[in-house]
């Protein structure tokens, strides 16, 4: 297989070499070999668990992953996404404990690291200091980037994450570095023996631990993972931007946005407005995680009108003017 580049035949090894692209500056800070294993282990089992789904075809336990795929995928969307990256809108300690729980059952590491990242993705796109720069190819931005050490990270890239002064935000600060100090141990014990343990219901605490845990790790990573890749090379550019940034396109039929709750549906938008909890806006958008928001925000408003705390029952907070407070 050959291909022409500037009127010269380009041999399918050079091809493949541009393919996996590795910056400079990744190989000074060096490969991060726990991740790679970790990754590689998880990638194993969960090839065991797509065989032990289609031969054993567990309807319970399939049902379960596809559960706990959306609930966990809605964390992150939500939760170390909406919330604590871009400070979209406020919410209580009920929901910031569920939508932390929740993101620790995706192993998808520190949510202080993750913030921080992504704050830089969105400061510098496309350049050295974006962490998963397109630039450096589709398999960088996708996934290789994971397997080397970050660049060093400071308070300064989120001050708003450990910044709080009433009891609330302090408890809040509590859980994000709960999970930020233990994010494997954590995302071993609630994304994988948790989904063996409640699928141990009907019998089947294996194919839990396999199918529910680590196959649905695995679509997890990659769904994940699009918003870099995916979300950066293919489809259009409606709000246009200095960056590579894509809303989905139209012959995906919606499904990257599904598979990632909404973050594929505007990222093109998202880069523009990302203080916006809507990523995707159309009528025809799929945007699940602006969905749920949506019921949350009608949920907590009937709930005021009941007299009902909204500090402890509500899932926004809301200053006295009606507009959402922001936690900073
Ligand atoms: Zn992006
Ligand atoms: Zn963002």
């Amino acid at each position: 297989m050959v291909r022409f580049s500037a009127g010269k035949l380009v041999p399918f090894w050079e091809d493949v070499m541009s393919f996996i692209q590795i910056p400079d500056h990744a190989w000074k800070l060096g490969v991060d070999w726990k991740v790679v294993w970790l990754l590689a282990g998880v990638h194993a089992v969960g090839v065991v668990g797509a065989w032990y789904a289609s031969v054993f075809a567990p309807t319970y336990t399939i049902l379960l992953a596809i559960a706990v795929f959306f609930l966990c995928h809605l964390a992150i969307r939500t939760g170390a996404h909406s919330l604590y990256t871009h400070r979209a809108y406020s919410a209580s300690f009920l929901w910031h404990a569920l939508t932390i729980v929740f993101f620790a059952a995706t192993m998808q590491g520190p949510l202080l690291t993750g913030v921080m990242l992504h704050v830089r993705h969105h400061q510098y796109p496309d350049t050295e200091k974006d962490p998963y720069s397109p630039m450096h190819g589709w398999l960088w931005a996708h996934m290789l980037w994971v397997c080397f050490k970050n660049p060093q990270l400071s308070a300064r890239d989120a001050p708003w994450l450990l910044r709080g002064k009433t009891p609330a935000e302090k408890r809040i600060i509590a859980l994000v570095k709960w999970q930020s100090e233990r994010a494997i141990p954590a995302g071993f014990a609630l994304g994988v023996l948790v989904p063996g343990l409640v699928a141990s219901l009907w019998g089947d605490f294996w194919g839990g631990i396999m199918i529910a845990g680590f196959l649905r790790l695995v679509c997890q990573y990659h769904c994940t993972w699009q918003i870099n890749s995916l979300s950066h090379i293919v489809g259009p550019r409606p709000f246009g931007g200095k960056n590579s940034s894509r809303d989905s396109p139209w012959w995906l039929f919606g499904i990257p946005s599904l598979l990632s709750v909404g973050e594929a549906s505007g990222h093109n938008r998202h880069h523009r407005y990302s203080r916006d909890f809507r990523i995707g806006v159309g009528y025809t958008s799929v945007d699940p995680g602006k969905w749920l928001l949506y019921a949350a925000w009608g949920f907590s408003q009937i709930l005021r009108r009941l007299g009902a705390p909204p500090l402890v029952w509500g899932l926004y907070r809301f200053d006295d003017d009606g507009s959402p407070s922001v936690l900073q």
